[in-house]
C-alpha cells in the first residue's frame, strides 16, 4: 500500500483548518472500526479525523509504505510495473485509491481574471486573515463554497457568492441529521447499475451541509440572511468585468424543487402518520441580482474558487481514461486485467465517496480481483 506523504495525507494537507466533517461522526465507520466516542451527533474536525484513520490503519495493521510516490504506472506482461519515489514494483494486480479530490478544478476563464484579484483554491485557503481587506467572490455554492462564504462573511467581510446547480439540504429533518435519512431509506446504498442516469449521478454537486456543534443549516437563505449577495453562475470575464447568468430564480426553483422530492422520499420511507412531514422556506431571490461586476474596481480583492475537484492520474501511463481524463470502469473494475479503483462518485453506490461507503465497495472489488487472481494461477 504505497502513499506518497504520511496516513490520511489528504486530511492533513489538503484541507482548511476550520473543516469539520459534513456526516456526522456516527457515520465514520469504516471495515471493523467505528466511532465510539461521547458525541456520535457530533461532526469531526481535520484532527479527529486525522486521528480516526491512523487509528485504522493501526488496528488492521495496514501495510502502508508512507513517503512513497507513484511516479509512472505501465502495463507489462502479466501486471504492471510501477515506479516509485523508493524504487520499481511489479505487481499483478493494482487498485488506484489515490482519490477523486486531488486537485482542485478551476475553470479556464480564471485565466482572464485581472492580476489585482488574488485567487484562491479550496487547498491554497487557510482562513479569513490570509484574505487582502476588502470584497471576496467565492464561485460555487455546494459545500466548499458554502462553508467558505459564511466563513469569511463573518469575519467581517463582504462576500458574493455565484450560484450554479446545487443540492439543497437541511442539516436535521424530522429531528434527525438528514444524512440518517440518507442511509435509512436506502438512498446512499442504491447500486450503480440501478442509477437512472449515471454519468449525471457521477457529476452531481455535493450538498448543501456544514458540520457544527450547533447542527445548523447552511443553505442560501442561512447565507443571504448573514448578508452574503448571491449571483448567478459565472459565465464569462469580458475585459476585467465578470458577467453572471440570470437565471438565479430559475436555479433556486429547481433547488427547492429536488429538496422536495428528496423529503417526499424520505415520508414515503417512513410511512409514518403521527410524524408530520416538514417543509422549509423556498429559496430567496432577490429583487435584482447583479448580472456584471468590474473586478477592476477594486470591490472584489480575492476570488474562491470553489468549483469543484478531480482526481490526478498524470502518472498512469496505461490508456484507460476516457477523452475528459476520467477514469474509465465498471463498477471500479478498470479497463485494463487487474486494474481496479475505489473511493471514486457512485462507483458501486452513491455512498461510494464517503468515508463510511469504503467498506461495501471495497469487499466487491477485491472478491473481483481475488478471482482475477485466481484464473492467473489455474
Ligand atoms: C473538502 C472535502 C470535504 C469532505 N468531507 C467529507 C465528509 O464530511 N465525510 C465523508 O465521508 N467524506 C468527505 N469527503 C470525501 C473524502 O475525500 C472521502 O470520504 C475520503 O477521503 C476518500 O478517501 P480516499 O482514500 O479514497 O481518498 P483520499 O483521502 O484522497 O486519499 C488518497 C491518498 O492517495 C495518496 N496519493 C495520491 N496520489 C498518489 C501517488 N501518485 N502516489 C502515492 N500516493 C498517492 C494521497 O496522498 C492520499 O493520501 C470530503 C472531501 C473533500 C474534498
Amino acid at each position: 500500500m504505497l502513499e506518497r506523504g504520511e496516513v490520511a495525507n489528504s486530511w492533513r494537507r489538503e484541507r482548511w483548518p476550520s473543516l469539520r466533517l459534513l456526516t456526522p461522526n456516527w457515520l465514520s465507520r469504516l471495515p471493523g472500526h467505528h466511532y465510539d466516542g461521547p458525541e456520535p451527533d457530533g461532526y469531526m474536525t481535520m484532527a479527529e479525523v486525522t486521528e480516526f484513520i491512523e487509528r485504522f490503519a493501526k488496528v488492521s495493521r495496514a501495510p502502508v509504505r508512507t513517503g512513497t510516490e507513484v511516479t509512472r504506472v505501465r502495463r507489462i506482461d502479466d501486471g504492471y510495473q510501477v515506479m516509485t519515489s523508493n524504487g520499481e514494483i511489479r505487481c499483478r494486480a493494482l487498485v488506484i485509491a489515490s482519490g477523486a479530490c486531488n486537485r482542485p478544478t478551476v475553470p479556464e476563464l480564471a485565466a482572464a481574471v485581472p492580476e489585482s484579484v488574488e485567487q484562491l483554491t479550496p487547498f491554497s485557503y487557510r482562513d479569513p486573515a490570509q484574505l487582502a481587506d476588502g470584497g471576496v467572490l467565492v464561485v460555487g455554492a455546494s459545500a466548499t463554497g458554502v462553508q467558505l462564504a459564511a466563513e469569511l462573511r463573518r469575519s467581517g467581510r463582504p462576500v458574493t457568492i455565484s450560484v450554479g446547480e446545487q443540492a439543497r439540504m437541511p442539516r436535521t429533518y424530522r429531528g434527525r441529521d438528514v444524512l440518517w435519512w440518507m442511509v435509512a431509506s436506502g438512498i446512499w446504498d442504491q447500486r450503480y447499475d440501478e442509477v437512472d442516469d449515471l454519468d449525471r449521478a457521477r457529476r452531481l454537486p455535493s450538498p448543501q451541509l456544514v458540520g457544527t456543534p450547533e447542527r445548523t443549516t447552511l443553505d442560501l437563505n442561512v447565507l443571504t440572511a448573514m448578508g452574503v449577495e448571491p449571483v448567478g453562475r459565472l459565465a464569462a470575464i469580458r475585459d476585467g468585468t465578470a458577467l453572471f447568468s440570470g437565471g438565479l430564480r430559475n436555479v433556486f426553483a429547481l433547488a427547492d424543487l429536488k429538496l422536495a422530492r428528496l423529503l417526499t422520499t424520505f415520508d414515503e420511507w417512513a410511512d409514518d402518520e403521527a410524524d408530520a412531514p416538514e417543509r422549509f422556506a423556498p429559496t430567496q431571490v432577490p429583487a435584482s441580482a447583479r448580472l456584471q461586476l468590474d473586478l477592476r474596481r477594486g470591490e472584489i480583492r480575492t476570488i474562491i474558487w470553489a468549483t469543484g475537484f478531480r482526481p490526478d492520474y498524470g502518472w498512469l501511463d496505461v490508456p484507460v481514461l476516457d477523452p475528459k481524463g476520467r477514469l474509465r470502469h465498471d463498477g471500479g473494475v478498470v479497463d485494463s486485467p487487474g486494474m481496479y479503483a475505489l473511493g471514486l462518485p457512485v462507483l458501486r453506490r452513491r455512498k461510494s465517496t464517503f468515508i463510511h461507503g469504503i467498506e461495501d465497495d471495497a469487499r466487491d472489488v477485491t472478491n473481483h480481483l481475488a478471482h482475477h487472481l485466481d484464473g492467473m494461477v489455474e
